[in-house]
């Protein structure tokens, strides 16, 4: 007998993830070249070669013990200067090892501020549409998910609303910058918009509304727009990151928080942040993967593969005549459905062996999300069936 909570949870679970062993079924009835799986964000490109490298040397000439031990529950101190080394250099920012705490990726992470900050019923405030888990992530501690309606012409922030829907309840933010599922990226004058919004309200109520920066895309943008670094526009910001996608290590659950030192109650928030890290079950995160990061620090991958997979999709779908928001970052195509019923759209597509998740499972319904972070020849053999789903609603 599992929870009732549980029973909720299993019932609303990832649409993706059913999604994506969909596929797993379909390869085998139509073979797996013939199945267009555009449903999860695992990415495409390897991992730079500098990762195995510093694995295999890390495993062969450091210590055994320590290497595999337990840390500081908020992982080790030098890598936790390399990373805030590395912040300042590219942010100009002054932060210290005192500000990082390391995570089990940015889902580790962001359950571990939201641990540390809720009270039960605190809101949370998130922009539609958004990544689906942080309605888990935000029930996890018994706050409330307040959701911003999509500005469905530029997919930023309704500010208006964002303004009207800020209470004295009001704990966190979460703003994902570049955006999954949209890949819009948030200018600095969204930014500072958004700072202004705050200040005004904390002052209102006496309140501290902590902003939470979840950046797990932050390398990823095409154009040269800029990604600003959220904590110098507002100061209740904290960054939640992860090398999930920046050097494609999902499985390796990495990452970190940076809690700057000028955010309320800093010295609570951080010793706080390391207990939950303990208390949730995680501990520390994965040792030899922190190890690995401080020696990969400045590495990157390709994204000219994701901006190759971007442009092909984008261009061909909306020469089909379908309508989507062009990505700035992160490897997700948005895009308008045919016909006004999002759950047939999504069947339909899947008739064609179209892999694609609904909208709704982003609060964003009406829409669907494409991961572009596949094979560019499976994106060149899926065309045709897109043509044919544009075709099945023209008809
Ligand atoms: N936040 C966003 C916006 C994501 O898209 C994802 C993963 O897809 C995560 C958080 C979780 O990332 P991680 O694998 O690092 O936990």
């Amino acid at each position: 007998m599992i929870s009732e909570k549980m029973v909720d949870y299993v019932k609303g679970s990832s649409v993706i993830r059913a999604m994506f062993e969909e596929g797993q079924k379909l390869a085998k009835i139509y073979g797996e070249e013939n199945v267009y799986d555009f449903s999860l964000g695992n990415p495409s490109v390897e991992p730079p070669a500098k990762v195995k490298e510093a694995i295999v040397d890390i495993i062969t000439n450091e210590n055994a013990k320590q290497i595999h031990g337990y840390m500081l529950n908020a992982g080790y101190e030098d890598v936790r200067t390399v990373i805030a080394d590395s912040l300042n250099k590219k942010h100009g920012t002054s932060l210290k090892q005192d500000n990082i705490i390391m995570t089990v990726g940015a889902a580790g992470g962001l359950n571990v501020i939201l641990k540390t900050l809720l009270n039960p019923g605190d809101e949370v405030i998130v922009f539609a549409p958004f990544f689906g888990e942080y309605r888990s992530y935000v029930k996890n501690f018994e706050g409330e998910l307040v959701i911003i309606s999509p500005d469905t012409d530029t997919f930023l922030p309704n500010l208006k609303e964002f303004y009207d829907k800020i209470t004295s309840k009001t704990k966190a933010v979460i703003v994902n910058t570049p955006n999954n599922p949209t890949g819009v990226v948030y200018s600095e004058k969204v930014i500072m918009a958004l700072a202004e919004v705050l200040n005004k309200k904390q002052d209102e109520y006496g309140t501290a509304i902590y902003l939470i920066a979840d950046e797990p895309y932050r390398e990823i943008v095409y154009s040269n727009q800029e990604v600003p670094f959220i904590p110098k526009y507002y100061d209740n910001t904290i960054v939640g990151y992860s090398y999930s996608k920046s050097l494609s290590l999902p499985g390796e659950r990495i990452g970190y928080l940076v809690i700057p030192a000028e955010v309320d109650d800093f010295e609570n928030v951080v010793s706080a942040a390391g207990v939950a890290t303990r208390i949730l079950g995680f501990v520390n995160a994965p040792s030899l993967m922190q190890k690995v990061i401080a020696r990969c620090i400045d590495e990157e991958v390709d994204i000219e593969v994701y901006n190759r997979n971007r442009e092909l999709l984008y261009n061909t779908l909306t020469e089909y005549g379908f309508e989507c928001v062009k990505p700035d970052g992160a490897f997700y195509l948005w895009m308008k459905i045919l016909g006004d019923n999002e759950a047939e759209f999504v069947k339909k597509a899947k008739e064609f062996n179209l892999l694609i998740v609904g909208g709704s499972a982003f609060g964003g319904s009406g829409y669907v999300r494409m991961a572009y972070c596949v094979d560019y020849d499976m994106i060149v053999r899926a065309l045709p069936a897109f043509k044919k789903l544009a075709e099945a609603y023209q008809a």
